[in-house]
């Protein structure tokens, strides 16, 4: 292909296991998906109608890697997440159908700058700058679904500086995996490299520069990183 500028790279992500990367083509998001988390940004769960944001794919960061403290925030939040990674397509699924595009699993961040959050919330703003910034999305090495073992008992957990900050089970989502993939199917025609990020239990708090966090998808991946 003959561009104008050079073709930007297509981020990617390791395989467990495997030499082969994973490319990522986009990053979904829920929001609000634990009662609890809800309950603590002071919102309501309408468990009718899932609420979903994006990131670009080259907010991604790698396992172990450093994340830069962003610009424009008093206030980075980190949100432990699981992460499913999509290795088929489909649109206006079924979740049955929906739960198939399943490739493989890992764990994530959503960083997310919570002072422009809360003045997009105030403003009936769009999240965008409180969400997709540049190195918002740290994710683990994908492990594939084939070789994972995650059901409602898989704990979910994040330590910051040695010290527990999140933790819940995923049977505690208010959406399971099929269901987020069938709402998000009926939104958007999904694709092979397409990220979901599935929600973050309650216990979010502030990021400093030098914290080094440890997430975990218990059994499945592992993410660690520092702030700088
Ligand atoms: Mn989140």
């Amino acid at each position: 292909m003959n561009y104008i500028l050079a073709a930007p790279a297509i981020p990617s992500l390791p395989v467990i296991g495997s030499d082969q990367r994973f490319p990522v083509r986009r990053v979904f998001c829920i929001g609000r998906n634990y009662a609890e988390h809800a309950r603590e940004m002071g919102a309501t769960v309408d468990k009718a109608a899932p609420m979903f944001f994006c990131k670009p794919a080259d907010a991604v960061v790698a396992d172990g890697a450093d994340v830069p403290y962003p610009t424009a925030t008093a206030d980075l939040h980190h949100e432990v997440e699981m992460v499913v990674a999509l290795g088929a397509g489909g649109r206006e699924l079924e979740p049955a159908a929906a739960a198939a595009l399943v490739w493989g699993y890992g764990v994530g961040l959503d960083l997310t700058r919570r002072d422009l959050q809360a003045q997009a919330k105030a403003k009936g703003h769009p999240w965008d700058v409180a969400k997709a910034f540049d190195h918002s999305a740290p994710v683990s090495a994908l492990r594939p679904a084939a070789q994972a073992s995650v059901d409602a008992d898989t704990v979910l957990r994040l330590h910051v500086n040695d010290e527990l900050r999140q933790q819940a089970r995923l049977g505690e989502m208010i959406h399971d995996v099929p269901h987020i993939l069938a709402a998000l199917s009926r939104l958007f025609e999904l694709k092979p490299g397409d990220l979901v990020f599935t929600g973050t239990p309650a216990g979010v708090a502030a990021l400093q520069r030098g914290d080094r966090f440890h997430a975990e998808l218990v059994g499945v991946a592992e993410l660690a990183g520092q702030i700088v």
